[in-house]
């Protein structure tokens, strides 16, 4: 079903259980939702096998479903969905948008890993597929937390890997037919992927599909200030006892402090936390967690 007023989505990669970071953009995106009285769909990015850790994806959907961020409809799986990403890709390759890359490891990295138009080569067997970004080609999009946020594509990021030469297909890529497919017209997701937002926005505009809103929540960094990555223990969340996770969460959302009674059960937050929740609150960036929250059980 198409035209939904919001519908939005959570869409983890299976490397990993989720960590704080990972949850506060679930938490973030699964918050808006409800208050939009929308959907919220889950969707499990598993189109990178080489990545992937052996269950994963369930233990995911077991933290998820303990926090009682629960998700609407079906799970779709990416893996299941490389025909779409295919039909897309025959469309840009059909329009001249997209294009075969024989290049080598050696020549993209002598021009800075920016990839601008071929030179002429011995054809690899196994080539690369770049969406054709055009010389002076610049982004810009209206970011909910971020403002107004602009990139020139073809200096900065240049023409990009759509199938790669593995032939898996890549996230850019998927992320956007999938959005496109599902009907999602909010991304809440993480500020990591702030930078391939314009990205999608070309995919999209390729492809004549429509560009959802965009929010990007802040990242959590270790107390040590580094960014949290999937495999780092800090800051884990415990599915037998999410309520200190979901009222730090709420913290660093930087939404103001709920009522008492709010605080008796995760259900009774998550309740508050849908009628209070204010996106215009929510901050860019958080400050390293005190030790006293970090090393709290
Ligand atoms: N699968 C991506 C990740 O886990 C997120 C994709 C998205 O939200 O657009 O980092």
């Amino acid at each position: 079903s198409r035209g939904h007023a919001y519908r939005g989505r959570f869409a983890p990669s299976p490397t990993g259980p989720l960590h704080a970071g990972s949850m506060l953009a679930a938490l973030g995106s699964w918050l808006l939702a409800r208050q939009a009285g929308g959907e919220w769909l889950l969707r499990i990015e598993d189109i990178d096998p080489p990545r992937e850790v052996a269950g994963a994806a369930l233990d995911q959907l077991r933290t998820l479903q303990a926090f009682g961020l629960r998700h609407d409809g079906g799970i779709a799986f990416q893996r299941q969905r490389g025909h779409l990403y295919r039909a897309a890709l025959e469309q840009l390759l059909a329009r001249g948008l997209a294009f075969e890359c024989h290049c080598s490891r050696a020549e993209l990295a002598a021009a800075g890993g920016i990839h601008r138009g071929c030179v002429a080569h011995a054809p690899r067997p196994d080539p690369a597929i770049r969406l054709r970004v055009a010389d002076g080609c610049e982004i810009a999009f209206e970011d909910a937390v971020h403002g107004q946020v602009v990139q020139r594509v073809d200096r900065d990021v240049g023409d990009f890997v759509l199938l790669r030469t593995d032939r898996l297909w890549a996230y850019q890529l998927a992320v956007v037919v999938d959005d496109a497919d599902q009907g999602i017209t909010d991304v809440v997701r993480g500020a990591d992927l702030l930078d391939s937002t314009p990205r999608q926005i070309l995919l999209q505009r390729a492809l004549g599909l429509a560009t959802p809103r965009y929010a990007h929540l802040p990242l959590l960094s270790g107390a040590d200030g580094r960014k949290l990555s999937k495999s780092d223990a800090a800051l884990p969340v415990d599915a037998d006892d999410p309520l200190p996770a979901l009222r730090m969460l709420w913290d660093c959302l930087g939404q103001a402090p709920l009522p008492a009674a709010a605080m008796r059960s995760s259900a009774a937050l998550l309740d508050a936390a849908i009628a209070a929740f204010r996106l215009d609150r929510v901050p860019r960036a958080v400050p390293p967690p005190s030790a006293a929250v970090h090393n709290s059980p």
